[in-house]
């Protein structure tokens, strides 16, 4: 390709998201010198990071995306020290409410999961615990609950940068506008990558390239079970409806959620979108008018709102089939490494993939076994089971 870039790394990164950064950042203090991440779009973030609402939660139904939690919680806290930016990360809490002896059973049973894995403040709440927890909810129905006060939210952005601006302080290069479009290889190994600017060879790849990781890892035809899955995100006109420390609340039948963010209420409800096609994140005016009927019944204070069309957004998860994320090396590409899949949960655990991944190129023992998350786990058929409580 006369006149366009012909590069060779150490490791090329496809996709400068916060997990792309995180690993990019945990290589370079893992000894790695010549780093390049590469992104089709004009700077970090513009996927599906940009569009991430910041929940951070440790209540979860296995013990590995606990584990991903409590690492990453360890590092959030440490991050503004590391890397001169604060991650935004408010302990606000995460409330989920059961209606049922059947819902209730289900939280039960994560919580004891949650506890035996060393998160000791999650607790099982009673109605009047919830009450004191959020008293703006409506009552009707609500049997009880859990509730984790080091839950609560951060902010993708600032986690994003942290990694970009102390990444590049190691010398870190990062290059946009740079959309991978072909992947060369031969035997195991791939030997080049090739984008609309020139191509790329490197002695290690790693696909960090979100919900569009499933088409990445086809141009080398490797199957990766990545489906993109569009979430809206609904944001209310009015400033200040709940307190600014209002925990997450979360119906567990429905998993209808809402929270405050940047002062303005904001409604999410993962059920299916209309189209879920061509990577589509136009908002759904009948997902709108849906979700706010939802949230007047079950907030009353919704009822005094109205919803701000233009502030609304909507983004695309990255799922998996097991609703995991896949990390680790490629089953048959020797030097082709993923990140991805984390289906919704990139960001929160985005502390710990970077440095897991990095850890395991550099062959270092961890405390968290990360081989139950292999790309393998599909082709075995040992798909990660875990208590679903939402
Ligand atoms: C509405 C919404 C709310 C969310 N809320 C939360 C939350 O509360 N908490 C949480 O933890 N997570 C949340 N998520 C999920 C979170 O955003 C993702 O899990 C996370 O951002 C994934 O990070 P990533 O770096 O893997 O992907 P991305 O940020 O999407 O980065 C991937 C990058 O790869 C680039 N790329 C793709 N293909 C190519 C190619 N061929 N060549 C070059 N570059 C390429 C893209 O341009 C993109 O920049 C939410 C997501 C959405 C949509």
């Amino acid at each position: 390709m006369p006149g366009k870039d012909i590069r060779t790394a150490e490791v090329i990164i496809i996709g400068a998201g916060v997990i792309g950064a995180s690993i990019a950042y945990h290589l370079s203090i893992n000894g790695f010198k010549d780093i390049l991440v590469l992104d089709g779009a004009s700077g970090p973030g513009m996927g599906s990071t940009g569009k991430a609402t910041g929940g951070f939660r440790r209540q979860f139904g296995s013990k590995i995306n606990i584990e991903l939690s409590q690492l990453s919680g360890k590092k959030l806290i440490d991050f503004k020290d590391e890397h001169g930016v604060d991650p935004g990360y408010i302990k606000a809490g995460y409330l989920f409410l059961a209606q049922s002896p059947d819902e209730m059973k289900n939280l039960t049973q994560a919580n004891a999961l949650q506890q035996e894995s060393g998160v000791k403040d999650a607790a099982l709440v009673t109605v009047d615990e919830i009450e004191k927890l959020n008293p703006h909810i409506n009552f009707s129905n609500i049997t009880g609950g859990s509730f984790c006060g080091s839950d609560g939210f951060i902010d993708p952005k600032s986690i994003l940068n942290g990694y970009v601006l102390s990444s590049q302080k190691r010398g870190v290069n990062f290059g946009y506008d740079k959309r991978v479009e072909k992947i060369n290889y031969t035997g195991n190994r791939i030997e080049s990558i090739e984008t609309s600017t020139g191509k790329f060879s490197a002695e290690i790849f790693i696909n960090a390239a979100g919900a569009w990781a499933g088409w990445l890892a086809g141009l080398a035809t490797e199957y990766l079970p990545v489906k993109h899955l569009k979430r809206q995100v609904c944001r209310m006109k009015e400033k200040n409806t709940l307190p600014a420390g209002t925990p997450m609340t979360v119906w567990v039948d429905s998993a209808f959620h809402f929270r405050m963010k940047d002062d303005h209420l904001v409604l999410l409800h993962p059920d299916q979108p209309e189209n879920n096609y061509n990577y589509d994140i136009t908002v759904e005016n009948s997902w709108l008018e849906r979700v706010y009927k939802i949230a007047k019944e079950k907030l009353p204070a919704a009822k005094d709102c109205s919803i701000d069309t233009q502030a609304c957004w909507a983004g695309l998860y990255e799922m998996s089939p097991d609703e995991h994320v896949i990390l680790g090396r490629s089953d048959f590409l020797e030097n082709f490494y993923y990140a991805n899949g984390s289906s919704g949960h990139g960001v929160m655990h985005s502390p710990a993939i970077g440095e897991l991944l990095a850890g395991a190129i550099c062959g270092k023992k961890s405390d968290i076994d990360i081989d139950i998350l292999s790309p393998r786990r599909f082709k075995e058929g040992k798909l990660i089971e875990q208590i679903r409580f939402f």
